[in-house]
């Protein structure tokens, strides 16, 4: 289809007026006519005639065809395949797919990717905190490499911000028409200027901080309010601290992904405390005081006597603060009775004088426990 000139075809130029592409078809058609025209491939002509005449004679098609090559248009994507590719080999860097595919797409409107602002990238770092730093919140310097807007030269790449001009190739559009050849002819394109790289300006003295790049690798510091109640795997997004745009579009996020080292006590679980407590099994009988942990500081915990074993004490409010909220989770302590791995002589002598005046009565579950064993069938 690429050799099928439809003026050619009618034997017109490209500036005929709609009339001349009429007569020329009528004239064209009478003669190759298949119940005139008998000779060998006479057939083939006149459809081809007709072809031509379609496209020409409808102002739409004829724009098509005049700009793109096809009279349904760029939307043909299909027909741009192949060889056409290689036409972008020079225009600038064309790094990935994207950028490819933002030119075929995009180029025949006028805007193309390449030259347009460029939003920075997105970043991800890592912190990790102290289980009491996540509590009670904590400001954190973090070093974060990342691409900075150059300030010496305001991001212009060029020397003071001030050593450029307006690209002449381009007249400052960034944008430039190139014809390549396609399978429809001549096609006319619009790409960025490879002059300037699609920004429009031509650097007269490169900025020397940046090397005329606009932006440059740092190791930012950067300071990180991290707000008292913050968990384990939440994520604290920093807007604007990623890579910086180019082109003047906007800076990327920076993305803080917190971690948070276990109590070696007190486990968490969202905002409520849970402890594990064992005390000496006597402390369960006869009451006592046991010193807890707290999130920050202990307490003392009053175990009343006679106190069953497994007995969950919650103590509210003294759980972590809620992120952003005036509220406190709870804390709950399960008081678990533990026996000795060793007894005297002694010891035993006075426990087993307990057995003597402790009756089985007392223990209401193991009393229970008793009958039912009885009344099994
Ligand atoms: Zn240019
Ligand atoms: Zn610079």
């Amino acid at each position: 289809m690429a050799d099928k000139n439809y003026y050619d075809i009618l034997g017109v130029g490209k500036d005929a007026s709609p009339d001349d592409i009429k007569s020329a078809y009528r004239k064209l058609a009478k003669k190759y006519h298949p119940d005139i025209n008998k000779e060998a491939g006479a057939t083939e002509k006149f459809k081809e005639i007709n072809e031509a005449y379609e496209c020409l004679s409808d102002p739409q098609k004829k724009s098509n065809y005049d700009q793109f090559g096809s009279a349904s248009g760029p939307q043909g994507f299909g027909g741009f395949g192949g060889g056409d590719f290689g036409g972008f080999g020079g225009f600038g860097d064309f790094g990935d797919l994207g950028d490819i595919f933002g030119n075929i797409f995009g180029g025949f409107g006028g805007g193309s990717r390449a030259s347009q602002a460029q939003r920075g990238e997105d970043l991800q770092v890592q912190i990790t905190l102290s289980f009491e730093e996540a509590v009670f919140g904590v400001t954190k310097e973090i070093q974060v490499p990342r691409y900075e807007s150059c300030s010496s030269c305001s991001g212009t790449g060029a020397k003071n911000g001030t050593e450029y001009t307006k690209c002449t190739e381009c007249n400052g559009t960034g944008q430039v028409r190139y014809t390549t050849n396609s399978m429809f002819g001549r096609v006319v394109k619009q790409g960025p200027c490879k002059t300037c790289n699609g920004t429009g300006k031509v650097i007269r003295e490169k900025c020397t901080d940046c090397s005329g790049n606009g932006y440059k690798k740092v190791n930012s510091t950067i300071s990180v309010k991290v707000p008292a109640g913050i968990d384990d795997g939440q994520v604290l997004t920093m807007r604007g601290k990623g890579n910086c745009g180019k082109r003047g579009g906007e800076d990327g996020d920076l993305h803080i992904i917190v971690k948070v080292k276990e109590h070696n006590l007190l486990v968490r679980d969202g905002y409520d405390l849970s402890l594990k407590l064992y005390v000496p099994f006597y402390t369960l009988l006869l009451g006592g005081e046991v010193e807890i942990p707290l999130a920050k500081g202990t307490t003392t915990l009053k175990i009343p006597e006679l106190t069953q074993s497994n007995t969950v004490f919650k103590l509210r409010g003294k759980g972590i603060k809620y992120l952003n909220r005036e509220t406190y989770g709870n804390l709950e302590v399960t008081v678990i009775a533990e026996t000795p791995k060793t007894l005297s002589k002694a010891d035993k002598k006075v426990l087993s004088s307990l057995k003597d005046s402790i009756k089985v009565d007392s223990f209401g579950r193991y009393k229970d426990y008793l009958k039912d064993l009885k009344n099994i069938d």
